[in-house]
């Protein structure tokens, strides 16, 4: 590949903590939050602004403030660091913070936009991801009372997967409110909430009545055996979330596991989602391509790996009512692949 901008010379790296409103407070099996706190990055280099997005995870002991330090941290890596050399920084991220996957994720891809940039070529055509069709993105719908589960499903009429969230007392009285008004497939996601395997199996035996596509994380994510038993009982897939962070976690996954929920802030950015991609398919495993609440940067980023994903679950913009980014083109909902540079979004 040509190298039109140089990737040495002097670079400023920024990062700020956002604070992103949501249109209704999210309630998952483990907590309830009416507003996040992501962290915004952005790197700086030859007149060439590449950004980035870190959305911390309260699961994995991230937070807002203790991102912004790791990403401080690193900061003078890129100093004197030549960015067509994109591999080796994120080696380099992985020993220096490995803990604090989301400011990994962050730096990656505000790396990846700024190289998308001088280059004037999207991401995707950068990494050599087909250029096929996106599968349909699942909408979210958090716990909630039947009135609000309700609404929300009204609300996300244009998307034709529902996602919702269980793991509660009334994970039945949420699939009948929404059947009641809507026969459209359903993603289960149970955040880890069912304590243990028969009361997984005694779930999930009913919901196969309801029309549902899969189970993602029914359980606490280090029951592995119990899992590969539950497994064995039903016939619906299972699909990790909790349970996998990175390339190391997949082999382990497969006899457990019908799939993996992967996300650019448990993976630490785009470079290392791609190799989980690889090693997971080749594992036998699906894909399911997701994400946490999160501004249209980290979305536009996950978007240009969304055509290797078997299901793509990318809505958490969707999620926010000031989206300090926009660029992100979705009809039906359905995605579409940004022919732009970089990430293909803009600040407003
Ligand atoms: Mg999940």
């Amino acid at each position: 590949m040509q190298n039109p901008i140089s990737g040495s010379g002097p670079a400023t790296v920024q990062a700020q903590i956002v604070r992103l409103e949501l249109n209704h407070p999210w309630t998952l099996s483990r907590n309830t939050s009416a507003f996040k706190e992501n962290v915004l990055v952005s790197i700086g280099k030859n007149g060439i602004t590449g950004f980035g997005e870190a959305a911390p995870n309260v699961r994995y002991d991230e937070n807002a403030k203790s991102t912004l330090w790791a990403i401080e941290a690193v900061s003078d890596l890129y100093s004197d660091f030549d960015f067509h050399q994109h591999e080796s920084i994120d080696q380099k991220l992985k020993s220096a913070i490995p803990d604090n996957s989301c400011a990994r994720a962050a730096l990656d891809i505000a790396l990846m936009d700024w190289l998308g940039k001088a280059y004037g070529r999207p991401i995707h055509r950068i990494l050599n991801i087909p250029c096929s069709e996106i599968p349909p993105t699942s909408f979210s719908i958090g716990i909630d009372q039947p009135d609000v589960i309700r609404r929300k499903v009204e609300t996300a009429s244009e998307y034709k997967i529902l996602k919702v969230k269980l793991g509660t007392d009334n994970d039945q009285e949420i699939i009948n409110t929404i059947r009641e008004i809507s026969d459209k497939p359903i993603r289960v996601d149970a955040n880890e909430g069912w304590k243990d395997k028969y009361e997984a199996l005694d779930k999930i035996t009913w919901l196969q009545s309801q029309g549902i596509e899969l189970i993602e994380q029914p359980m606490p994510a280090e029951l592995m055996e119990e899992t590969t038993w539950l497994r064995e009982q039903i016939n619906i897939p299972l699909i990790a979330d909790e349970a996998v962070k990175t390339v190391n976690d997949i082999p382990a996954l497969a006899s457990s596991y019908d799939g993996v929920n992967i996300k650019l802030m448990k993976a630490g950015g785009i470079q290392e989602a791609l190799r989980m991609i690889h090693l997971a398919k080749k594992s036998g495993l699906k894909i399911m391509l997701g994400c946490m609440i999160e501004t249209s940067v980290a979305i536009a980023a996950a978007l240009q790996l969304s055509p290797l994903a078997d299901y793509v679950d990318l809505d958490g913009h969707l999620l926010i009512r000031n989206d300090p980014f926009y660029g992100i083109t979705i009809s039906d909902g359905c995605f579409s692949q940004s022919n732009q540079p970089g990430l293909g979004v803009l600040k407003k």
